[in-house]
């Protein structure tokens, strides 16, 4: 990793980060918030507000976060506000059905026309680890084919990457899932139809599912090629197979639709999470209702949750679903571009190599000048150049994701003042990026 020397310090997130090393693995509760990839000391956030996050030590950041995805109208947006602060003085949780579930379930089957019917669960992880289970429940079959680079949460069975080779079964990625967890899992290069067709040759009759982020946002964004989400889907028909597609990022952020909305494939079941739960854990899995007849208690695959469709998260989830209208997209798709526009002239202006990719308004900046289709790719970029570019902008209040490898977000709060102050950050970072030495 490049040697970053650090002009700033954050006194106060040092001593929290401190504090929470002692109680908790890491010092966070998931680890895509340490700065293992480019070094430092996590910041810790006090407070949210339109495009802006606070941290403990009293600095302003630009947020390109978004927390992940989901913060897509801005943090503390007085309607998603109002609408948590009369669900929760109203209680917490009833452990017995209320209105608001049926109404977010009712907003997302009215958004997305291939679900049919949605069950409403806690996490992206829950969502894709329960899809998955019913597709296996649902075709009497057990393998499950994911491709690299596309994380769909810290499901066992998903925690597998590439091996080398065409068809790759699944190693586990992480000590603790085995072998046979794993096992049924085949790992394929993205964006190849050529490896999905060969999967299926080789095991006729054998694999439940197909699944794949949308169009994916882990490995940095890398959108499918033409063609190549309805060939899965015709591979998936084919072989009695179920077409999976994880929205859980692209859902209800890349249009009203999520990415159904910008390619039309339709698959047999989705998940969701994020921008569905308004900055509150919620998130569903849905599809062909005959498919999700199956799920427990109208059928025979079990899947439960004792916070699921909590009434505070569903209201805060559909308070920000009703605000996303067509005007509200084409205002974060706006901004987006500008932003990324901004990027790419100031990396150009310093003869950095780079290629902005982008999927609507969710968009990433790889350090290469070859196109990235794939995880392979994607790990070619010069990393060590994001290094020095996050601590730059982070030194000048310009909030990334800490890795080389993830989408950057932006919202409808994203205003002219705060594209102002990232325009302002850019050409340091730019030069900081084009010094950086591996
Ligand atoms: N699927 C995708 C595409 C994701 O991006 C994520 C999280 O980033 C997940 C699933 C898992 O969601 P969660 O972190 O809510 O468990």
């Amino acid at each position: 990793m490049a040697c970053v020397s650090f002009p700033y310090d954050a006194p106060v997130s040092q001593t929290l980060f401190d504090r929470a090393s002692l109680v908790t693995p890491g010092g966070v509760n998931s680890p895509v918030r340490a700065f293992r990839a480019v070094g430092g000391t996590p910041r810790f956030m006090v407070s949210g507000a339109g495009p802006y996050l606070t941290d403990a030590d009293g600095r302003e950041y630009v947020d390109l976060v978004c927390s992940w995805g989901p913060m897509i109208l801005g943090h503390s947006h007085p309607e998603v506000i109002a609408a948590v602060q009369e669900a929760v003085a109203r209680g917490t949780s009833f452990g017995a059905p209320g209105e608001g579930e049926v109404a977010l379930a009712e907003e997302i089957v009215a958004r997305v026309e291939p679900v049919e019917q949605v069950r409403l669960v806690s996490s992206g992880t829950e969502a894709t680890m329960s899809a998955i289970r019913l597709a296996r429940g649902f075709t009497g079959r057990a393998k499950v084919v994911k491709f690299a680079g596309c994380y769909h949460g810290h499901v066992d069975a998903l925690l597998a990457a590439a091996g080398s080779g065409v068809a790759t079964f699944g190693l586990p990625d992480t000590p603790g899932v085995t072998g046979a967890q794993a096992g049924d899992t085949i790992v394929l290069p993205y964006n190849d139809l050529d490896a999905v067709r060969a999967a299926f040759a080789a095991q006729p009759g054998e694999i439940a599912c197909v699944i794949t982020e949308a169009s994916p946002g882990n490995m940095g964004v890398v959108p499918p090629l033409d063609g190549f989400n309805a060939g899965l889907k015709e591979i998936c028909a084919a072989g009695g197979a179920l077409y999976i597609s994880d929205e859980v990022m692209t859902g209800f952020r890349t249009s009203k639709a999520g990415w159904f909305g910008v390619d039309g494939v339709r698959p047999d079941l989705m998940t969701f999470g994020k921008v569905m739960g308004g900055g509150f854990p919620a998130a569903a899995f849905g599809g062909r209702a005959d498919v999700m007849a199956h799920l427990a208690p109208a059928g025979p695959v079990y899947q439960a949750g004792t916070l699921s469709g909590n009434p505070v998260a569903t209201a805060a989830g559909l308070a920000q679903l009703r605000l996303l209208d067509d005007a509200a997209y084409a205002k974060v798709d706006a901004v987006s571009a500008e932003i990324r526009g901004l990027v790419g002239e100031a990396l150009a202006k310093e003869g950095v190599a780079h290629t902005v990719q982008a999927a609507s308004n969710m968009f990433s900046v790889f350090f290469t000048d070859r196109p990235v289709r794939n995880y392979e790719d994607a790990k070619q970029q010069e990393a060590f150049r994001f290094t020095a570019f996050f601590h730059s902008l982070l030194s000048q209040g310009v909030y990334l994701p800490p890795s080389a490898f993830e989408s950057w977000f932006v919202s409808t709060a994203h205003d002219t003042q705060a594209v102002e102050r990232i325009a302002a950050a850019l050409p340091a970072a730019a030069r900081a990026a084009s010094e950086a030495t591996a």
